[in-house]
Order: C-alpha cells, then sequence, then structure tokens
C-alpha cells in the first residue's frame, strides 16, 4: 500500500488565504492560516492538504 495521497482543497480564486486544521480524524492539527502570496497553490506544512485556486 501506498502512504495516504495528500487531499486537495479547492478554494476561490479570489482567496488571499486559506486557514487548515486537517479536517477531523488523524490528520487533525491546530488551525493555521496560510496565505497565497500570489501564489496559485499553497501545501499545508502540517497535513499536506493541497490548496488550490479555482
Ligand atoms: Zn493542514
Amino acid at each position: 500500500m501506498t502512504t495516504t495521497a495528500p487531499e486537495i482543497i479547492k478554494v476561490d480564486k479570489n482567496a488571499d488565504g486559506v486557514s487548515c486544521d486537517g479536517g477531523m480524524g488523524a490528520l487533525g492539527h491546530p488551525i493555521v492560516y496560510y496565505s497565497f502570496d500570489g501564489e496559485p497553490t499553497l501545501t499545508c506544512g502540517y497535513c499536506d492538504r493541497e490548496f488550490v485556486k479555482n
């Protein structure tokens, strides 16, 4: 078996940033905020979720 693939979360194209708490379950972590800083994608450093602008 492979390791769990990171989730990809679509966010509004006008969003400046995202917050992530890892969601429910084992991947949960303290809530953190990230800014896109002009980038089209963001990866959560805790749970490896990828946030992609629509
Ligand atoms: Zn996260």
